[in-house]
């Protein structure tokens, strides 16, 4: 797989300028030239039957075949249906989606108006993280101007079709990013994520059928319709295909946002993108895609390539790509504390595991920490984390558990060390930078 990019990139294939969010720069780029395309001469289930031939994956985490999703819809069957992006965004250390929707919102536009079109969705929602300021911003001019150009509304480019969008903005929950959760909060409840079945698809937004995806899969469907699946296919590998958006930080020279191929080798990666090694130190590990997937140490994740099958094979996934990079010297202890106090204070309490696990987990970090644990914390920290699995809504219980149990396995003997001697083994050294 070419470690060059040139010629392949889905989304960052236009230099960031003071304009280059607005209209006429994106029509510009070519935007909006394709939607004309599909409303005049393609039926909505060619639009689907692309997007499911090009094997693209959710961006969002689950990575979900996105034209899986739309092809459950039966656009015959009289219900309204309804297409959401979620954006979002709050899976610690992933911030790629708001650098699409702050540099590139009319992409965004486009996408949702090929699905609604595929979907034949009359009515469209962004659901879009409170704490998100220029992103929103943005996001709102760029549907001004595209309403005042005749792309949403009535009878878009005098195709017949409708189409509306709204953009609401969240107000701070780290569950509403789970898309039931979404939907609830968008009707105007408590954001409180839902038993399923049944599926979204079926009885979704006010118990229609529903498609929720994420900013970046949206962000990929005007390039499909664009070029086809086959063209689409080609880049990438054959089991992850297309590029990611990789929101990488912690201990590197050059933290940001960066689009690569599937199948990237993250040696590569590390060296050239993220400038290397903050001071030279040596890499200790990754925390792959968000804090909710297993950490993955230098030896795992230094020979592999970056795609979805790779990180599986190492015992992770690609998750929200939202990659955190430590050096040698961090405490694992510590960064367990933070992890899990984030996910105490987020766990929205409906599920007795999630809501007393998740704090019994930080109340053991925090005697761990504090020099006060006992040998029995481990496997205390062992069993909560098990008794989340697959007992709880939604998957925040899980995660918590998989962060748990993927530090405890791989480095143990800094557990033992703190509950020993009541002090970290690094003592003295880098502070965690989550
Ligand atoms: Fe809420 Fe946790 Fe249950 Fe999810 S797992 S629904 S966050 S209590």
């Amino acid at each position: 797989m070419s470690a060059t990019l040139s010629g392949t990139k889905v989304f960052m294939n236009f230099e960031v300028t003071p304009t280059s969010h607005t209209l006429a720069d994106y029509r510009a780029r070519g935007g909006y030239a394709t939607l004309e395309k599909v409303l005049k001469e393609m039926q909505p289930e060619q639009v689907t039957k692309e997007v499911a031939g090009s094997g693209l994956l959710g961006h969002g985490g689950a990575a979900f075949p996105a034209g899986r999703k739309w092809g459950v819809i039966k656009l015959n069957d009289g219900q309204p249906h309804y297409l959401c992006m979620n954006a979002d965004e709050g899976e610690p250390g992933t911030f790629k989606d708001r650098w699409l929707l702050e540099h590139t919102p009319h992409l965004l536009l486009e996408g949702m108006l090929m699905g609604a079109y595929a979907l034949q969705g009359r009515h469209t929602f962004v659901y879009i993280r409170g704490e998100f300021d220029l992103p929103y911003r943005r996001l709102a001019e760029a549907l001004e101007e595209a309403y005042a150009a005749g792309l949403f509304g009535e009878n878009i480019m005098g195709t017949g079709f409708s189409c509306d969008l709204v953009i609401y903005r969240g107000a701070g929950s780290y569950v509403c990013g789970e898309a039931s959760a979404m939907l609830t909060s968008l009707e105007g409840k408590k954001g409180y994520p839902r038993n399923r079945p049944p599926r979204l698809t079926v009885a979704g937004l006010y118990q229609k059928p529903t498609v929720v995806n994420n900013v970046e899969t949206i962000a990929n469907i005007p390039y499909i319709v664009r070029h086809g699946a086959e063209a689409f296919k080609k880049i990438g590998t054959p089991k992850s295909p297309g590029t990611s958006l990789i929101s990488v930080s912690g201990h590197i020279n050059t933290p940001g946002v960066y689009e690569v191929e599937y199948g990237y080798p993250f040696a590569d990666f590390l060296a050239k993108e993220c400038g290397g090694m903050l001071g030279g130190k040596a890499l200790k590990c990754v925390v792959p895609g968000g804090i909710s997937t297993k950490v993955l140490t230098a030896d795992d994740i230094m020979p592999i390539t970056y795609d979805h099958n790779a990180f599986l094979e190492a015992g992770s996934q690609v998750g929200s790509q939202g990659m955190i990079v430590v050096a040698e010297g961090t405490c694992m202890v510590k960064l367990m504390q933070v992890m899990m106090r984030f996910y105490h204070h987020e766990s929205c309490g409906q599920c007795t595991p999630c809501r007393e696990g998740m704090g019994w987990l930080e109340k053991i970090s925090n005697r761990i920490v504090a020099g006060r644990g006992a040998p029995s914390d481990i496997e205390r920290l062992y069993q909560i984390s098990n008794a989340n699995d697959g007992t709880t809504i939604c998957g925040l219980g899980d995660a918590a558990g998989y962060a748990v149990s993927g530090i405890l396995d791989k480095y143990r003997h800094e557990f033992d060390y703190y509950i020993e001697h009541g002090k970290s083994m690094f003592d003295g050294q880098l502070e965690v930078m989550l």
